[in-house]
């Protein structure tokens, strides 16, 4: 077949597609301690959505939406992001004037953005959030980083960095802005022409250039800490104090603007450089927006919120083999030695599966060694093997593959001995109970 997976996208197939939904249970056991319940929102929202909220200066906005029209003429575009659709969701649920707040949500789903692909950057990537509105305490919004962080730290991540700044409120910002244009008017010339744009449209998103002569530039700019009003200084070090509290390590960065505009005050980011010195870029970043939901015609409510990338920590977690303990195995292989059992090993095998015992045949009727690699393949740690001897005597070999221990089981014995090597060897496996092989002893 000629046609191939389009640019920037990928398949996750099999064990990879078993670590993501690992990485995703993970994830929402930690965020339920918090207090959060899912939200699914649609994939395509009107376009408008995402220019009135991540913003039309952004890069997002400007250059990397999948926008297209529908057969009606409507502009929709596939969301670049989840947060905006969460709160369009809020607003037009009317959760802003019913919830009770906090509304704590938290999603995973795809996002679309057509960025330039490299490592650990696609065009259609998996993101895990979660969105904290209603309350501007700077405990909650201390709370969320907390979230993040420790959100990683049950993955598994060790090293990881959290960076974070303030970008004020908007009279702090208001004032950032135009000391930047006074910075940037004469520098201007020999910026590229994406940061001549930003200058008239939001001179803060020149900050984020990666064009080299541009972060030489940029390093010379003026500082949003020294524009700090009173309370977005009060507000910051209240956050960082809480920080403190929890024992959270963090960098301040002041270069930290994020690419989104909706963002406001606390903003930050986690990073994380593998031992190979591979960087996949941000694993996460989010802060808080102060005036989205009222935006998007709520009510006047701030937020806090983060997202994930979960390519990202998908690498990190293969890469550090911290997802191992979490890849999919059977628990047991049925092996008929000829078709003549397959009447009897199939009512086993079914009767295993009833009771949660996961288990696989093959039916071939290949040698036993062919079979027990097969179940090396699988992981798994029983094999059940079934001859005519074991027909007539209503036994199988139950063999222990870990430590190749061999012994004859009566049928009715056979669930108790299977459950009790699974238990002996540390796997795992959800038992729905009872006892024997789970049939009326007609397995025959
Ligand atoms: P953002 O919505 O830009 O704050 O991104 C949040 C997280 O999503 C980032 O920290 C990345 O982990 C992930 N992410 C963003 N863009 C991409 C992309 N193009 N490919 C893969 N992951 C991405």
């Amino acid at each position: 077949m000629d046609i191939k997976l389009p640019k920037g996208t990928h398949d996750i197939i099999g064990a990879e597609a078993e670590a993501f939904e690992s990485i995703e249970t993970m994830l929402k056991n930690v965020v339920r301690n918090y207090g959060y319940l899912p939200i699914r929102t649609p994939i395509f929202e009107h376009t408008e959505l995402f220019t009135r909220s991540v913003g039309d200066s952004s890069d997002i906005v400007r250059k990397e939406m999948y926008t297209f029209d529908d057969k009606a003429q409507r502009s929709l575009t596939l969301r670049p992001e989840l947060t905006a659709g969460v709160m369009r969701a809020i607003v037009e649920n009317k959760l802003d004037a019913t919830a009770a707040l906090p509304i704590k949500l938290f999603y995973t789903g795809p996002a679309f953005r057509y960025d330039r692909p490299q490592l650990g950057r696609f065009r259609q990537f998996y993101q895990f959030g979660v969105e904290n509105v209603g309350i501007a305490h700077p405990y909650q919004v201390a709370e969320t980083i907390s979230l993040g962080y420790e959100a990683l730290r049950y993955l598994g991540f060790e090293s990881m960095t959290l960076k974070i700044n303030s970008l004020g409120d908007g009279p702090s910002r208001d004032q950032y802005k135009e000391a930047l244009k006074g910075f940037y008017k004469n520098q201007l010339s020999a910026m590229c022409p994406d940061c001549q744009a930003r200058y008239q449209t939001n001179p803060l998103r020149i900050l984020d250039c990666k064009v080299p002569t541009d972060i030489a530039i940029n390093e010379k700019a003026p500082k949003i800490s020294k524009f700090l009003s009173p309370n977005a200084q009060r507000h910051f070090n209240q956050v960082l104090a809480a920080l403190k509290l929890q024992k959270i390590p963090f960098e301040l960065d002041d270069n930290l603007v994020r690419g989104l505009d909706y963002y406001a005050d606390v903003v930050f980011e986690f990073n994380y450089k593998s031992p190979s010195g591979k960087s996949y870029g941000a694993i996460g970043g989010g802060g808080q927006y102060n005036h989205l939901v009222r935006e998007l015609g709520g009510q006047p409510l701030a937020g806090v919120g983060f997202a994930f990338g979960e390519e990202r920590i998908f690498s990190v977690m293969t890469e550090a083999g911290l997802l191992d303990d979490h890849l999919p195995h059977i628990d047991a292989v049925v092996m008929p030695l000829d078709e003549k059992q397959d009447e009897f090993a199939f009512t086993i095998l079914q009767n295993l599966r009833r009771e949660t015992i996961a288990s696989e045949s093959t039916f071939d009727h290949k040698p036993l060694k062919n079979q027990f690699k097969f179940a090396e393949k699988r992981g798994a740690i029983v094999a059940l093997i079934i001859g005519d001897q074991e027909v007539k005597d209503q036994q199988v070999t139950l063999k222990n593959l870990n430590t190749q221990e061999q012994q004859k089981v009566a049928i009715g014995d056979l669930l108790s001995a299977v459950e009790k090597v699974l238990e002996q060897e540390g796997h795992h496996h959800s038992s729905g109970g009872g006892d024997g092989c789970g049939c009326d002893g007609d397995c025959n």
